[in-house]
């Protein structure tokens, strides 16, 4: 079996929910306490990918950063390297959409080759999806050329599907 190790980076504002969407993938748990990132934290979960040649065995490296000062100054030593990321944001805080874009900037300046990209649009479950206004979602997403699911870390709703889609990218 063809076995592939990539580099994911999470991105988004502070408290959009990155550290809880790479706690619920990897280890399916989740806490309401605000855990601050300190510094890089990286996980790792091998998942089996579907190819047209077969099955892939893809370890995703899932590196996760606080969304502070402290990012300018590692951001490029962050993002370097990085096959594709996950960008997140909060549905409960639509001026964490547009912050995606100016992610999605520095990741393409530093790597010019990783344009990989899935938007996890996290805490769908404090929202009314009757009443939620995806256009802004939807525009980001078509921009960046990337699909978006509404996600939510502390039920776990599409959370696995988030993922697991961008592993199927990055083995294509
Ligand atoms: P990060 O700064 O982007 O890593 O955000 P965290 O993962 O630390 O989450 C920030 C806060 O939002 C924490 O209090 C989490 O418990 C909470 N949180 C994260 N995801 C969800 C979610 O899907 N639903 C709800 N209700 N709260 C969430
Ligand atoms: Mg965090």
């Amino acid at each position: 079996m063809t076995s592939l190790n990539k580099k994911i980076c999470l991105l988004g504002d502070a408290a959009v929910g990155k550290t809880s969407l790479v706690r619920r993938f990897v280890y399916n748990l989740f806490d309401d306490k605000y855990l601050s990132t300190i510094g890089v934290k990286v996980s790792r979960k091998t998942v089996a990918v579907p190819r047209a040649d077969g099955v892939i065995e893809l370890t995703m490296m899932l590196w996760d950063l606080a969304g502070s000062e402290e990012f300018d100054r590692v951001r490029s030593s962050y993002l370097r390297g990085a096959a594709g990321a996950i960008l997140v944001c909060d549905l409960t805080r639509p001026e964490t959409i547009d912050s995606l874009r100016v992610y999605a900037d520095s990741l393409s300046r530093v790597n010019p080759n990783a344009q990989v990209v899935i938007l996890g649009a996290n805490k769908c479950d404090l929202v009314d999806r009757q009443a939620l206004d995806l256009a802004p979602i939807e525009r980001v997403a078509a921009d960046l050329n990337a699909s978006y699911y509404l996600v939510s870390a502390k039920t776990g709703h599409e959370v696995d599907n988030l993922f697991r889609h961008l592993g199927r990218l990055l083995v294509t």
